[in-house]
């Protein structure tokens, strides 16, 4: 259970005096909280804190939204993380609703640091780079946004060589390529930068 002043209990609910009692600050932490441990659809190790996707809780009338950005625009993870992060709050006593923002666009740069760690000890190469200035990030996202630059080093997750190449540009996912390393010759996903 989450621990955080709240003292929720699961008959924890907005009409119980134990949350309509909290301030709205405890509200949303206790939101921020039940987020961080819902996952990534696609990659269990990761939280949807973690992959950047959540851009807001909000106040919206008397009860709560949380704002999402999709990874890529038609990214099939979309709704299960809508559905996800609902039943979690749903579980929790809290009726919150899911809204989606396309602008600005989400990108590799959002991952944190932690999360690039986590993909590491997964066996997936956390992008290499970052994407740059928000302001290249239109709202479409392009899935060949920028060919592979010859110098661009991938580093195996299993053994750290950088003696890898890629085998498909398109790996488990659509935001995957797939790599091989030539010194351990294990297969890898890598997580593009985009
Ligand atoms: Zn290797």
């Amino acid at each position: 259970m989450v621990n955080d002043g709240l003292a929720c209990t699961p008959a924890c609910s907005p009409s119980g005096s134990t949350w309509a009692d909290a301030s709205e600050e405890a509200q949303r932490a206790h939101i921020w909280r039940l987020l961080e441990q819902i996952s990534d659809p696609e990659i269990p190790v990761i939280s949807l804190i973690d992959l950047g996707v959540v851009r807001q809780v909000r106040r919206s009338d008397r009860s709560w939204e949380v704002v999402i950005t999709p990874t890529y625009s038609g990214c099939p993870a979309l709704s299960q993380m809508a559905d996800d992060i609902v039943s979690a709050m749903a579980t929790a006593g809290l009726p919150v609703r899911v809204c989606t923002q396309l602008a600005p666009a989400w990108s590799t740069d959002w991952m944190t640091e932690v999360a690039k760690d986590k993909l590491k000890a997964y066996g997936i190469a956390p992008p290499n780079r970052k994407c740059g200035a928000a302001s290249e990030q239109t709202s479409v996202i392009h899935f060949m946004r920028k060919p592979l630059q010859a110098e661009e080093i991938v580093e195996c997750p299993r053994c750290g060589s950088t003696h890898t190449f890629e085998s498909s540009h398109f790996g488990s996912t659509a935001c995957k390529s797939l790599y091989k390393c030539l010194d351990c010759q294990e297969p890898f996903d890598y997580f593009k930068p985009y």
